[in-house]
């Protein structure tokens, strides 16, 4: 049996504990970068003819009111 100082045993512990505090903010920090950004491929669109507001997707040339089923142009 190795025999430790009171004063060994303390910094022991203290390291420990500091290790295992950078360990779990260092997973904590690395799970966070991994979360997506999510982007959005819709965009927010009203209707020339009615003026009702609605989300279509941007990729289309032309999109359809909801409200009225007038189709709108994306290009302005
Ligand atoms: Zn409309």
């Amino acid at each position: 049996m190795i025999e430790v100082g009171p004063d060994t045993a303390c910094m022991l512990y203290l390291a420990a504990s500091l290790l295992a505090v950078i360990s779990i903010w260092l997973y904590q920090h690395k799970k966070s970068k991994k979360k997506e950004i999510l982007t959005f491929q819709t965009k927010h669109f009203i209707c020339d003819f009615c003026t009702a507001s609605y989300l279509e997707s941007a990729t289309k040339a032309y999109t359809r009111c909801p409200q009225c089923g007038s189709l709108n142009t994306t290009k302005r």
